[in-house]
């Protein structure tokens, strides 16, 4: 059993984690990030960054790396009804696509230039204490089993975990209806958009990334993939059965060739809210709450809440903030900041998987393109001040 001492542990390395990570190493902290797994690797997402993404990625001096890229810019969402009622959402500035593969990596390179000690194949198994005496955490590296005392800890270890089991987190209790899919395919070029087609119980993303290839990602009701996949949950029946749903989806599936060996697979993806604070670890990104895919904001979110963590962590190192005003002002600050589009997220998704509601709703907006437009704007966060307001 070996032991460190740091300021702050992160726990996960994802997009939350790492934007943590490098605020605070740049203003001095110790701070070790617990990554489970090794980089590069995949992870089930759309890969669709909203325009506000190049806005966090200025502010943690990560542009140049990400321009190097050369991700695809998007400038237009489509959304489709399964009968084939389409809308068009034209963003004010491009977003882009990157596979997660390439832009995980690239922010643990950025954490560690910034001075962060990022440890791959480390997984968090427990934890105790407090922010007023500190926490000893529990890591399994490899067969080797740590103990690393940290003043503050960061939950930023994403949707659901053996973090959030060992923090015997309620929403655990919660069967989660939901289960996601991505592959990587060839198809038709979706000329400078991301696509997002609806069919029953679910919703299929087509989004262009920056190899050349499509990610192809979707959101579907546990029981409908059961019902389409049949007793052998046989991804392949279901993709079939989702390709004769929805006209756009289909035509666009039957002229594409997956490249991806297999299907990326998860469930119990769960949507419902959660405490931004938990056992006074400071959760961020989708530890804290999980806005809907089809949003296509999470990953904005997760690098915003990864600096909100930062700051706060921060003026609680240099004594600016006592433990209970970070208590009563981190869960605050977070609802603030993305409650009403979480919720609002959840509300679009909940009519998206309803075709009855949907084939309305999208002849209405493309009737009312100003409703169309509040919508987008108010799941997007367009509200770039500081993190810390009035608890200071
Ligand atoms: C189907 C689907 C489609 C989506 N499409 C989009 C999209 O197009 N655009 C968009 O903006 N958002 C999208 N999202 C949301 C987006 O993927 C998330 O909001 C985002 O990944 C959250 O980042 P994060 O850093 O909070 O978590 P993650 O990126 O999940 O990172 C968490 C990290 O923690 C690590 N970890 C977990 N447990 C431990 C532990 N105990 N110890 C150590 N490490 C641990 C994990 O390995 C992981 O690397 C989608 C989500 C889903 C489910």
């Amino acid at each position: 059993m070996s032991g460190r001492s740091v300021d702050v542990l992160v726990v996960g390395g994802g997009l939350a984690g790492c934007a943590a990570a490098m605020t605070l190493a740049r203003r001095g902290a110790r701070v070790v990030v617990a990554e489970r797994l090794a980089y590069p690797h995949d992870k089930v997402c759309g890969e669709f960054l909203s325009p506000e993404c190049a806005d966090r990625f200025g502010q943690l001096g990560v542009s140049e790396r990400v321009a190097a890229l050369r991700p695809p810019a998007l400038d237009a969402a489509v959304l489709s009804s399964p009968g084939g009622v389409i809308w068009t959402a034209r963003f004010d500035r491009p977003g882009m696509g990157i596979s997660r593969r390439a832009l995980d990596a690239l922010l643990a390179d950025a954490a560690r230039a910034a001075g962060a000690d990022v440890c791959e194949r480390a997984v968090v198994t427990g934890i105790s204490g407090n922010l007023d005496a500190g926490f000893e955490a529990s890591i399994r590296a490899g067969a080797c089993e740590q103990r690393w005392k940290a003043r503050v800890v960061i939950g930023a270890h994403g949707k659901r975990s053996s973090f959030d089991r060992a923090l015997g987190r309620r929403f655990l209790r919660v069967r989660q209806p939901f289960v996601g899919l991505k592959a990587y395919f060839d198809g038709p070029p979706l000329a400078g958009q991301v696509h997002l087609h609806a069919f029953p119980g679910g919703y299929c993303g087509l989004a262009p990334v920056e190899t050349g290839h499509t990610n192809v990602c979707l959101l579907v009701r546990q029981a409908q993939f059961a019902a389409a996949a049949g007793p052998r949950g046989d991804i392949e029946s279901f993709v079939r059965w989702m390709a004769r749903q929805n006209v756009l989806l289909g035509d666009w599936l039957g002229s594409a060739r997956r490249v991806s060996e297999r299907w990326l697979s998860i469930s119990q993806v769960p949507f419902m809210p959660k405490p931004a604070l938990d056992g006074d670890v400071l959760m961020a990104g989708d530890a804290a709450g999980m806005i809907a895919p089809l949003a296509g904001n999470g990953m904005s979110m997760a690098l915003d809440a990864g600096m909100m963590a930062a700051d706060y962590s921060a003026a609680l190192l240099d004594a600016r903030l006592t433990p209970s005003d970070v208590r009563r002002g981190y869960a605050d600050a977070w609802r603030r900041r993305f409650g009403n589009r979480l919720r609002l997220g959840r509300a679009l998704q909940a009519a998206l998987l309803r075709p009855w509601l949907l084939e309305p709703g999208l002849r209405f907006l493309r009737l009312a393109p100003l409703v169309g437009e509040l919508l987008v704007t108010h799941t997007r966060d367009l509200n770039m001040n500081g993190h810390i307001g009035s608890v200071l």
